[in-house]
């Protein structure tokens, strides 16, 4: 279909910001084509610049837990904008943010920043100011934000130190990550006998959501992320839970509403800034004491507890009810049912990865999906197809096969009456497109 004010303003765009959008995902470069340029959006609908409306199953990557434009953070940010728009300088609403981080998390404090990437980054400096220790350890497949330390890439044997993810982090940088795959206790063994004394912490997505969704596993009854917690305690390090993309939307408290198992320190982000750059790190006291000004960890912020990004946040967490999770819950669990129904009836092998509400696709031959060499055996070209058709349909899914599905309670039965709708031949373009490769 053409798309004429998109096609033009992503022409224009490739002109004055590299690949012509502000984040690399955004530029379908996976899926190929033009990415549609966003006009407005309100509830579980975008508007795009050609005046096509789409059920957005993107919801800015998993903030707008809400909808979009939601009357009453709306209301909040412009009353609060009105007021004037940073200060420099301690205000309320920051307080009651993260008071309502702390009533939810097992965090006893939180530092707001602006961004996830900000979050990760600022726990790992903290973790390794409180321990003294060097090496930080990470798992392949999982992200954390694009801080160097954590754009690191396996290297070739388990426990190796890793190698640069992306020109323009030194070896230097990474030579102080360790990557290791995802759901591997034994990998994780052997890394702490081989450097136990100088991993000052393992930072994992508390469930894996940016390779597809791929869930903590549990073996005789302990979830990875209990084995993680124990293995960092034995050896003297801590155990950071990412739960930027997690944190509020699987349940009102995150992965850890669901698995409660208590990180040392977590970072928080999307959901707590309701569509504005917020996001925090927090963990027991006595850790968090290590920043200045008390403690000696230095982090700063011109912009953090920005007080319209606080009441954005603020806002949405206090109208994330039990009700709006029993809703998520709910939807969530028929679209998996019915895009599970629409692959099988069009004969494409699929894994749906989930944890809770938060699900993906897997477009493999294989039974499960438990790390990231997993993930990848996903069939990318039959995913595009499957991606346009969608598209085509009036359905925005992420464009990528390696990410989740975001639902809102904006998205009700009629929502998602018309993406059931549009699944069987979107289902059926995929197996056309099925290249039975599984690299
Ligand atoms: C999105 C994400 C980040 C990075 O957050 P930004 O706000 O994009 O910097 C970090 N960790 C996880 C788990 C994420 O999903």
């Amino acid at each position: 279909m053409p798309d004429s004010r998109s096609v033009e303003l992503f022409a224009r765009a490739q002109q004055v910001i590299p690949g012509g959008v502000n984040s690399p995902v955004r530029a379908f470069a996976s899926v190929g084509g033009t990415p549609r340029f966003i006009a407005s959006a309100r509830g579980a609908y975008l508007v795009d610049v050609d005046g096509n409306e789409l059920v957005d199953l993107v919801c800015s990557w998993g903030p707008m837990l809400l909808g979009h434009a939601h009357p009453e953070v709306i209301e909040a940010v412009t009353r609060t904008a009105a007021g004037g728009t940073s200060y420099g300088a301690p205000t309320e609403a920051e307080v009651e943010l993260a008071a309502a981080i702390v009533d939810r998390t097992p965090v006893e404090q939180v530092r707001l920043v602006n961004s996830g990437t900000e979050a990760t980054m600022s726990v790992l400096r903290l973790a390794r100011g409180i321990t003294g220790r060097d090496l930080v350890v990470k798992f392949a497949g999982c992200y954390h934000g694009h801080a160097d330390a954590l754009l690191a890439e396996a290297g070739s044997g388990v426990a190796t130190l890793a190698l640069p993810g992306t020109p323009g982090v030194t070896a230097g940088t990474t030579a102080d990550t360790l990557v290791l795959p995802y759901n591997d206790r034994d990998a994780v063994t052997a890394a702490f006998a081989e450097h136990g004394d100088r991993i000052a912490c393992i930072i994992t997505e508390a469930a894996a959501g940016n390779m597809g969704v791929v869930a903590p596993a549990t073996v005789a009854g302990v979830s990875f992320n209990e084995f993680l917690r124990r293995a960092c305690h034995d050896h003297g390090a801590l155990y950071v839970s990412d739960e930027v993309m997690t944190g509020f939307r699987v349940s009102a408290s995150g992965q850890f509403g669901r698995d409660g198992v208590t990180p040392d320190l977590m970072t928080f982000g999307k959901v707590m800034g309701g569509g504005f750059p917020a996001a925090a790190f927090g963990g027991r006291a006595e850790l968090m004491q290590h920043l200045a000004p008390v403690g000696g960890v230095y982090q700063a912020g011109t912009l953090s507890g920005n007080p319209v990004a606080t009441s954005a946040g603020l806002t949405t967490l206090r109208l994330a009810t039990a009700e709006v999770y029993d809703h998520l819950d709910r939807v969530s669990a028929r679209l998996q049912d019915e895009v599970r129904t629409a692959f099988t009836a069009a004969g494409v092998p699929h894994v749906i990865g989930s944890a809770g509400n938060l699900f993906s696709v897997f477009l493999t031959d294989l039974a499960e999906v438990h790390d990231y060499a997993d993930a990848r055996t996903t069939d990318t070209t039959a995913y595009a197809a499957f991606f346009h058709a969608m598209l085509d349909a009036g359905i925005h899914l992420p464009p990528s096969a390696y990410e989740a599905w975001f639902l809102s309670s904006a998205h009700d039965d009629a929502v998602l009456d018309r993406v059931v709708a549009a699944l069987p031949g979107a289902a059926r373009a995929a197996a056309a497109a099925t290249t039975g490769a599984t690299s």
